[in-house]
């Protein structure tokens, strides 16, 4: 099949060398002018293990197996990794409450290796650390995210398939048996498809509101949880990752590493109505008080501003958590066509397995 794949994002490129991979013709409109320009430049770039989301959600069942095809993914393709392993710390007996509960979703979720430890072992991994107790998850890693997306993108170019850049996709309407699609940008103009991948992130409920025919109520709202990040100015005290209790629309302020050792702490929860990635200086107040809780060490005016990303979720605060939205023709019942929606966290550690099953849909 003629398919298109529209984004540039990590799952709208693991989706194409997917179905690359299953000899179909693919082309990749990106509205922007390069790769990851989006939501996918913009996160922890952990490898999640699996820990939190409800068991025989998507979002359960593609973190745990997407998590195993990605290390393999990176020792196949020489993607820079490393499994170092997370801490998710409780700072009193409310919150040991909570880190069982999740330790007890993990291995109902089939993560590997998890196990409660004491205060004074978790000390011992890692000695700045105040906690009456922890859940340490060996098989939580970091990624370089963008040398994977280059090698996403260089495994679509081998096999055939090819982006264009600064192509927005603009409508859609199926006309038997193709896809017509109306592209913008610098080359405008419209193009038959086979078969279409809506993973435009941030854009997927505007880019389905303008197929022609495609159901409304079948178009989850999006909310915008934006997550802003400090990065630590001083030499890293910590080693493995670091996570307090989860808090309601994120995972708490943790200690992420990037892979050169940098130590950085977010995000937190900030929802907001509209795109603006500014970070708020005056938001290191609550990181400090977050953070000192399981890092009393922290010295004054060691965080500095650094980045935010937007998560694009389909519920809003108080609402709990809602699943990944993998909508295919049994759902709006028009062919050959797969719009996702609130791909947040974990989509970048569930990417290759998400993209099988997109493929799979596609026929
Ligand atoms: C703060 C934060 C922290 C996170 N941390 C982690 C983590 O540690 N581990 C993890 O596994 N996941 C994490 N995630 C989740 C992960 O980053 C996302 O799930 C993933 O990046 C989503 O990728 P995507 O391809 O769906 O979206 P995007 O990367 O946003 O890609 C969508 C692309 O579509 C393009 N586009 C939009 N509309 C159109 C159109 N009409 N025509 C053409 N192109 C269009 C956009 O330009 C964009 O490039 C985090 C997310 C956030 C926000």
């Amino acid at each position: 099949m003629q398919v298109l794949v529209i984004g540039a994002g990590v799952v709208g490129l693991a989706v194409a060398r997917a179905a690359a991979r299953a000899r179909h013709d693919v082309t990749v409109a990106e509205m922007t002018g390069g790769i990851a320009n989006g939501v996918s430049s913009r996160n922890s770039e952990v490898i999640h293990a699996g820990l939190y989301y409800p068991t025989d959600t998507l979002r359960a069942h593609h973190c745990v197996r997407g998590r195993r095809m990605l290390y393999d993914f990176c020792v196949s393709h020489g993607v820079p990794h490393r499994k170092c392993g997370k801490l998710v710390v409780a700072t009193n007996p409310a919150e040991l409450a909570k880190v069982e509960t999740i330790f007890a979703r993990a291995r109902a979720n089939g993560v590997e290796g998890t196990e409660m430890i004491g205060g004074n072992a978790a000390r011992a991994m890692e000695g700045e650390l105040f906690c009456v107790g922890a859940l340490w998850s060996p098989e939580t890693g970091i990624i370089d995210s963008h040398s994977y997306m280059r090698a996403l993108w260089g495994e679509l170019g081998d096999r055939g398939g090819m982006i264009a850049f600064q192509t927005p996709v603009e409508r859609m309407s199926y006309r038997a048996p193709h896809w017509h699609v109306q592209f913008g940008g610098r080359e405008s103009g419209a193009f038959d498809f086979d078969a279409v991948v809506n993973s435009a992130g941030l854009g997927a409920q505007a880019l389905a509101r303008r197929i022609e025919g495609y159901p409304t109520a079948q178009v989850p709202r999006l909310v915008l949880s934006k997550g802003n990040y400090f990065s630590y100015a001083g030499r890293p005290v910590f080693s493995r990752l670091i996570y307090p209790t989860p808090t309601d629309g994120g995972l708490g302020v943790h200690v992420t590493l990037d892979m050169a050792g940098r130590m950085r702490f977010g995000p937190d929860v900030e929802w907001v109505s509209e795109e603006n990635y500014a970070v708020d200086p005056r938001r290191a107040e609550g990181f400090y008080a977050r953070i000192r809780t399981y890092w009393p060490g922290l010295a004054d005016g060691a965080l500095v501003p650094d980045y935010s990303g937007i998560r694009p979720k389909l519920r809003g605060p108080g609402e709990g958590q809602a699943d990944f939205m993998i909508a295919g023709p049994g759902d709006h019942h028009m062919p050959r066509l797969v719009s996702l929606f609130g791909i947040e966290s974990p989509g970048l550690t569930a990417s290759l397995s998400l993209a099988d099953e997109v493929v799979a849909k596609l026929v």
